[in-house]
């Protein structure tokens, strides 16, 4: 089992690529779960035509995690991808970086955590003890970055990379990085400013994803491209991504940037 995890800036498009890149996948016939671990709990909509499923963390909330089921937290969604929405501390509570661990438990507990392919959509803003999760025990082994050619993404970016770092050190965490998705926002020399970002930290551009107007047209029709629009340039895209992702077998242990680095990166971009 192959264990993916996509992490970003919020908004940088993470549930977008999750959603393309886990119905390409099952389109080629694996059996895909993909678990949105973010307390948007948007990750899977596009899946699900649309339909918010209830988040795990809420169910626990309501009900405790005694009777749950596989059921109530797994869903069935476009092309049979199976889909979770962990959830969010309570606005305002926080969780003191437990929140999706007890997410990750009971999935464990129900043996939830299979198929060929899990897809992790992880927030990547905070990479606090809740959002490290995935990567620190062992569950993200494969992360992959999302970001734009803009700075702030590439800030977040280079954070997670600090994180890979730190926990590939541990043995529990087995945490390595994938590749740089870059996600366009349409920035000139965009492919080549994300590519050397990519470079730097010791990693490499995987995939480039224009951005495209079907994607904001399917989303509106509540569906992925993969479905909205199957013959459209951008389906071709996210088959690609999967079809790369798949077969990725080099993974690095990142060399983030320090904030001198950082800054010089961000100078040397503009002038560019
Ligand atoms: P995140 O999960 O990182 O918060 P989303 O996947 O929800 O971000 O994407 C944010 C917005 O950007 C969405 O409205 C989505 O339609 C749009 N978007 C993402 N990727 C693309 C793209 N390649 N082309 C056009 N629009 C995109
Ligand atoms: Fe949010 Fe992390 Fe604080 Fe939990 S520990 S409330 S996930 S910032
Ligand atoms: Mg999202």
């Amino acid at each position: 089992m192959k264990q993916i995890a996509l992490y970003g800036k919020g908004g940088i498009g993470k549930s977008t690529t999750s959603a393309n890149l886990s119905a390409a996948l099952a389109e080629s016939g694996l059996d895909i779960l993909q678990i949105g671990c973010d307390p948007k709990h948007d990750s899977t909509r596009m899946l699900m035509h649309g339909s918010r499923i209830p988040t795990v963390l809420d169910l626990i909330r309501e009900q405790g995690d005694k009777n749950l089921t596989v059921d109530d937290v797994v869903h069935q969604g476009f092309s049979g991808v199976r889909c979770v929405e962990a959830g969010g501390p309570e606005p305002g509570i926080g969780c003191a970086g437990r929140g999706i661990i007890a997410t990750f438990q009971l999935l464990e507990r129900l043996s939830a955590l299979d198929g060929d392919v899990i897809v992790y959509d992880v927030l990547g803003d905070v990479v606090c003890g809740g959002f490290a999760m995935p990567m620190r025990e062992g569950y993200a082994q494969e992360v992959y970055l999302v970001t734009s050619g803009e700075l702030m993404s590439i800030y977040a970016a280079n954070n997670i990379a600090k994180a890979i770092t730190r926990l590939s050190k541990r043995v529990r965490s087995n945490c390595r990085l994938g590749g740089v998705i870059c996600n366009a926002k349409n920035i000139e020399g965009e492919r080549e400013l994300v590519a050397e970002f990519a470079k730097r930290i010791n990693s490499s551009l995987i995939a480039y994803i224009p951005r495209d107007r079907v994607v904001q047209l399917a989303e509106v029709h509540k569906q992925t491209v993969l479905e909205y629009a199957p013959d459209s340039e951008q389906a071709a895209v996210y088959r690609r991504l999967a079809d790369e992702l798949a077969r990725n077998t080099r993974t690095s242990i990142p060399t983030p940037l320090d904030d001198d680095e950082l800054d010089a990166f961000a100078l040397e971009s503009i002038q560019v």
